[in-house]
């Protein structure tokens, strides 16, 4: 599932392709979607909105949505 980068990182496959999907994200975007290995996510995921539990809403999560004509998450 991951694309080696260096000796010691690698980086989820799909993810720096365009449009970037990662190889893990199952469902379809803009209807139902969720990560195949969240429980052992890496790292980055991990750090990813790391508000969003609180209901603070995350720019770059928007930004990314707003790539795929979505609006922003309502928390
Ligand atoms: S949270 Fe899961 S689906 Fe999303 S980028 Fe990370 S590994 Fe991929």
């Amino acid at each position: 599932m991951t694309v080696p980068l260096t000796a010691t990182l690698v980086r989820m496959r799909g993810t720096d392709e365009a449009p970037p999907r990662c190889v893990a994200l199952e469902g379809e975007i803009g209807g139902a979607v969720h990560c195949a290995i969240y429980e052992q996510r890496p790292g980055p995921c991990r750090d990813f909105a790391p508000y969003a539990p609180l209901g603070i809403g995350d720019d770059a999560c928007d930004r990314a949505r707003c790539r795929y004509g979505l609006p922003p998450l309502a928390l």
